[in-house]
């Protein structure tokens, strides 16, 4: 075959391949051509999940009759007019395609009315045949109607999902879209019902209610917002809340909602220690930065993007998330499966038979799904709301039995509490006891290894672990792969304590310990030579930090009191007064949960109390 030109309708099909995944897309960028006109009202109405068809109807600055053309013409856009401008681009399109190419592959009206002209007029095009420009009547704005998406192109058409799943990935588009922008009204219909109607507001807290739900808003913790040259904002859930899939991290670049992979890690990185590794907390994050520090134009659907400096942005996600989870209490509630008013064990079997595997639910959030104090805050972050477990009143009460006195927060604290509050330890594994919100339950080799983790955090921050020489060197025969990591390893070993050496063929010498392996009787030869192993199953070492804080975590456990290790009342007050000083104690450094409350109205609600 000799080489052609392709003929235009050819080309916009094939460039509708990219930006025309599936009928989400079309959505997309109809949401986004309403936008960047400016509307303050839109409305969306889909049938048949899009494919049949989708309406997107805004009240934007419309466009001229005698551009309506070219509205639908590859490549032409009033976005953008010279190369520098791809620099800068502060609209949410600028390619100018997308019309193009969802008009070549549907049946596609455009009715548009600028508010300065008398009249509206409209366009309709056929597979990518364009008819004429005809006067007709509508208000200020533009209606664009997309029906028989991909007519023209069956193989495109196959690859959909049922009409139910294409439509629950347009209400997630929908809102995403609507969560960016809470000052512009949405509306959306689902083949004739309302799905979500969000007047405009200037609260992005309100239009998370509206959007998400009042439950799941109230519950997610809203981002310090950080100034600088990478502005972030927005709203985290608890990890008690996250999910098993992604779907519900949404992230926004200047108001466009993209996927990124280095953010959604940075989003990981806050959460580190919170979560076990394969769950997804829910976060809306809006990054700002300068529109020159970005690029946009990287794939035609425009949902990726390119940092000039990832690394700061990175950062300042991580940042953000860290220091908002700090900020709360995170100790996740136990609740009771919610009986009939009817009290006795009617109640109670009513209520199994809804859920016989999970009477006991994991509910979200601290104390009463608000915003508390942090449970183990102490006086420093006091404030309104519910009281968290207040351990000071504990280690004030159980310092009587403590070699050392309580600490001065421990002893503010236990102000206005009665002191008639016990601990006991039950199992062999936990410890009980009850604050003003319900009963408390901690897991003590949890707490213990949080508090371990920490404080060997800290102290690795100051200098190496402390460490101690050995009488006689430790000789361990090592797999060849562990020798050459071995040199690498070396002054992140001597960091945490340890001194190795080759001592020759494929064996390795140890010559120092960190102090805490040997206090708690564990085999440090074994515990370096099965760390050089994870090193080395992990490839390359990304960043010290990263590097170390999964050892730290195992040096924490190993260190740390076990299930079945009986402690005295010392021991006892002296986990809960550290734990008052540590962030993130909620979660053990694996993201377990070290304490678990349930709430005195889940107990009288259990036993058919009224109150
Ligand atoms: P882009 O958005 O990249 O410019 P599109 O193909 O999506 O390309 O749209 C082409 C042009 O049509 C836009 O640049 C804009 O001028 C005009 N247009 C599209 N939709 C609207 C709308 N809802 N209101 C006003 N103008 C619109
Ligand atoms: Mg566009």
């Amino acid at each position: 075959m000799s080489i052609r030109r392709l003929p235009p309708s050819l080309v916009n099909q094939i460039a509708a391949g990219e930006v025309v995944e599936r009928p989400a897309s079309v959505v997309k960028e109809l949401l986004e051509n309403a936008l960047d006109a400016g509307a303050t009202r839109i409305s969306v109405a889909i049938a048949g999940g899009g494919i049949e068809s989708i309406e997107v109807a805004d009240d934007g600055c419309g466009i001229a009759a005698a551009e309506l053309p070219l509205a639908v013409a590859a490549h032409a856009t009033s976005k953008i007019g010279e190369a520098a401008d791809l620099e800068r681009i502060s609209t949410l399109g600028f390619r100018g395609e997308a019309l193009a190419s969802i008009a070549s592959v549907s049946e596609c009206s455009i009715r548009s009315r600028r508010r300065e002209d008398a009249a509206a007029s409209s366009l309709a095009a056929h597979g990518g045949a364009i008819g004429e420009v005809r006067p007709d009547a509508g208000p200020a704005g533009t209606l664009v109607s997309i029906r028989h998406l991909f007519l023209n192109t069956p193989a495109r058409r196959k690859f959909l999902k049922s009409p139910v799943a294409e439509t629950s990935r347009i209400a997630e588009l929908v809102r995403t879209m609507a969560l960016a922008r809470p000052d512009v009204a949405f509306r959306f219909e689902i083949d004739g019902k309302v799905a979500l109607e969000c007047p405009a507001t200037a609260s992005p807290e309100v239009r998370l209610a509206a959007v998400l739900g009042e439950e799941v808003a109230a519950s997610l913790i809203a981002l310090e917002p950080v100034a600088g040259a990478v502005r972030v904002w927005g709203f985290v859930g608890r990890p008690a809340q996250a999910k098993g899939s992604s779907r519900s991290q949404r992230l926004y670049l200047n108001g466009r909602a993209i996927h990124d992979r280095l953010i959604l890690h940075a989003v990981r990185e806050g959460y580190r220690g919170l979560m076990p590794g394969d769950r997804h907390p829910v976060v809306a994050l809006f990054i700002e930065i300068d529109p020159a520090e970005v690029d946009v134009n990287v794939h035609p659907a425009k949902t990726e993007v390119r940092f000039r400096s990832p690394e700061a942005v990175h950062a300042a996600v991580r940042r953000a998330i860290k220091a908002a989870l700090a900020s709360v209490d995170l100790t996740p509630s136990i609740e009771v499966e919610s009986a009939e008013p009817a009290a006795g064990f009617a109640g109670g079997r009513a209520a199994s038979r809804r859920d016989p595997e999970a009477p006991w639910r994991l509910r979200s959030g601290g104390g009463g799904g608000g915003s508390g104090p942090g449970l183990f805050a102490g006086t420093a972050r006091s404030g309104g709301g519910p009281k968290g477990f207040d351990f000071a009143a504990l280690a004030t009460r159980l310092a009587t039995d403590a070699t050392e006195p309580a600490s001065s927060i421990a002893a503010s604290a236990v102000e206005g509490l009665e002191a008639s509050r016990s601990v006991i330890q039950v199992g062999g594994a936990f410890l009980v006891s009850e604050d003003d919100e319900g009963l408390v339950v901690v897991d003590q080799h949890a707490l213990h290894e949080r508090l371990s983790f920490e404080s060997l955090r800290e102290r690795i921050t100051a200098g190496p672990l402390e460490s101690q020489r050995l009488l006689v060197p430790v000789v361990r025969s090592v797999p060849e792969a562990t020798v050459e990591a071995i040199e690498e390893a070396a002054p992140l070993l001597r960091r945490l304590g340890f001194e190795v050496e080759l001592a020759g063929d494929r064996r390795l010498a140890l010559l120092a310990a960190p102090t805490l392996l040997a206090s708690r009787g564990v085999d440090a030869a074994d515990f370096v030579v099965e760390l050089l192993g994870r090193w080395i199953e992990q490839g390359p070492i990304p960043d010290e930090a990263a590097a170390l804080e999964p050892v730290l975590a195992m040096m924490a456990c190993k260190a740390s009191v076990r299930a079945g290790d009986r402690l005295n009342a010392a021991e006892m007050s002296g986990l809960f007064a550290r734990a008052l000083e540590v962030e993130r104690a909620s979660n053990c450094p694996h993201g377990r949960p070290t304490t678990l409350r349930i709430p005195w109205s889940d107990l009288r609600r259990r036993f058919g109390r009224s109150s």
